[in-house]
């Protein structure tokens, strides 16, 4: 006799919801991740747009290091010596000289005494908060997914600050403290450069606010990595207000992983602590060789990257566009979202993969294209882009 005592999962329901609210998502297979790419424009593979080759400007690979033949060497190499996985969690028999090797590198790219790498950002991000366990942490509202699920696997109160806005957080803690809590560990999380908005927040304002009240600051540099020397952290001096700095190897440095920087005890305590560095395999061998590699090779792409930043927001801009942010980051705003739905589309045709971002990623009214040039995009690369961004404008597209 079969019991029925579960509803079970109606999935498909839950999906024609997430279609209906446009939250429905789709892969869009490519064939290298280089900056000329074969893309299915239709997810679904319609033959007249399948295979077609299109310039990526979508990438976080910033520096075009996923693609770089002598980091695909240095992996080879670490696959062939070391292993392709390291066969088991860092505290068991994961923790090779390879890791150790990144790991000593990266704390010196961080001014720190010492690093720590994850097998993702998104596990770093986790693992860390939720080690720290604070009472409560002060959270940017534009904060990383990563770090939002943190805040919620880790129980603590979290009290959501206006984006980028050291005196809303002045405002958060008095509130709080004139609410006669004094005994509470207080965290306060940033990203440093932000994804949507190519902004970046005012992190030695942060700080002067969460050292009034004895707060730690942790900034996550997953989109700085390896784009500002050390990071923004860094590059401000302010790495020893800092008190944990965490990255990914997944962006700029064009392998996979994430890791953190902060002092001896924190490191120390972290890989004790953090769930998902205990219980999560070590990073693989040859994303670490790759990673270390990578952070060698990135200053000298440096240039290229903003050489490319600069001449298409300047371009963007000489053809009524309007580009937010200040870094290498160039989100076009477009308004209503079915506009920047249509003006994606019209990029797309013209040989341009650029995503069109649209509410609940951000607000409603400021839907907008996220532009990401790269330091391999080549100068008629770039000229490609902005035709595109004329052409569609001439169709009946924005500005
Ligand atoms: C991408 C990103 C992460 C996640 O890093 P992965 O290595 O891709 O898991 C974390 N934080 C921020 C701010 C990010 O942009």
């Amino acid at each position: 006799m079969q019991r029925h005592h579960s509803l079970g999962f109606d999935l498909e329901t839950r999906l024609r919801e997430r279609e209906r609210s446009g939250l429905r998502r789709d892969l869009v297979p490519i064939d290298s991740v280089d900056a000329r790419a074969r893309t299915a424009a239709d997810p679904k593979g319609e033959p007249a747009n399948f295979g077609a080759e299109r310039l990526i400007f979508a990438s976080n690979d910033y520096l075009g290091l996923a693609g770089d033949p002598r980091v695909a060497e240095t992996a080879v190499r670490a696959a062939r010596d070391v292993g392709t996985g390291a066969g088991a969690s860092r505290l068991v028999v994961g923790d090779t000289s390879t890791h150790r090797s990144l790991e000593r590198r990266l704390a010196t790219e961080k001014n720190a005494e010492r690093a720590l790498t994850f097998s993702s950002g998104y596990a770093a991000n986790v693992g860390t908060i939720t080690a720290l366990a604070p009472d409560v942490i002060f959270s940017d509202a534009l904060n990383h997914a990563s770090i939002i699920d943190g805040a919620r696997l880790s129980d603590a109160t979290v009290e959501v600050y206006d984006h980028c806005d050291a005196d809303a957080l002045a405002q958060r803690m008095a509130e709080r403290f004139s609410d006669g809590v004094t005994d509470e560990s207080w965290l306060v999380v940033t990203d440093s450069v932000f994804s949507m908005d190519g902004d970046v927040a005012p992190i030695e304002a942060l700080c002067d606010v969460a050292e009034e009240y004895g707060a730690w600051v942790m900034v996550d540099e997953a989109h700085a990595t390896g784009v500002y020397d050390g990071g923004i952290v860094n590059e401000r001096g302010l790495e020893n207000r800092v008190q944990v700095q965490l990255g990914t190897l997944s962006k700029a440095l064009g392998a996979q992983g994430g890791f953190v920087a902060g002092d001896e005890t924190l490191i120390e305590y972290l890989l004790n602590a953090a769930r998902s560095f205990v219980f999560s395999t070590g990073l693989a061998p040859p994303a670490a060789a790759a990673s270390e590699r990578a952070l060698a090779l990135a200053p000298d792409r440096r240039d290229a990257l903003w050489t490319n930043v600069e001449r298409l927001r300047t371009g963007l801009e000489a053809l009524g566009y309007e580009v937010l942010g200040d870094t290498h980051i160039l989100p076009v705003l477009v308004g209503n979202r079915d506009e920047a739905v249509a003006l994606a589309d019209r990029i797309t045709e013209a040989g341009i993969v650029a995503p069109a971002i649209r509410p609940p990623t951000v607000p409603e009214g400021t839907s907008r294209i996220r532009l990401t040039p790269k330091a391999t995009h080549t100068d008629t690369h770039i000229e490609q882009c902005l035709t595109a961004f004329e052409t569609a404008m001439t169709k009946g597209g924005c500005p």
